[in-house]
């Protein structure tokens, strides 16, 4: 048997695809991103949980105050150093900050919080609209 526990997240931010792209995208703009958590495992603690739901705050904790109300935008954008200069806050990123890139650093976060001996981070969804999502399979 195994367990899946599923938490959802939000946080608004901007972005802008710099890399290879020239589509609209490429214009500065932003979004409500939705995240949801799967962590899985065979087994439960002595609660008879995988994980207390309240411990997912530490990765609330760092999506507020890594990418919420921020601008993501890839290592080579000409628009960090302006933006910066106004005060404003900044997640530069080594790929273009897609939805499947936010995805990833999320992922490896939440596996820095919580994978131990009997929790894996199994995957991480990122919605960028209603219609649209990404998915990272931590295998
Ligand atoms: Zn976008």
């Amino acid at each position: 048997m195994k367990y899946q526990i599923i938490k959802e997240f939000s946080f608004e931010a901007a972005h802008r695809l710099m890399k290879n792209y020239c589509g609209k995208c490429a214009n500065n703009h932003g979004h409500s991103y939705l995240v949801k958590l799967h962590l899985e495992g065979k087994e439960l603690d002595e609660k008879d949980m995988l994980l207390d739901f309240i411990e997912t705050k530490l990765l609330k904790t760092w999506i507020d105050e890594t990418l919420d109300h921020v601008t993501i935008l890839w290592e080579e954008d000409p628009m960090i150093e302006t933006l910066r200069s106004f005060g404003n806050k900044v997640l530069v990123t080594t790929k273009n900050p897609t939805a499947e890139h936010i995805a990833e650093l999320i992922l490896a976060k939440a596996q820095e919080l919580f994978t131990n001996e009997t929790i894996q981070v199994f995957c991480v969804e990122i919605n960028e609209t209603c219609t649209s999502a990404a998915k990272v399979y931590a295998n």
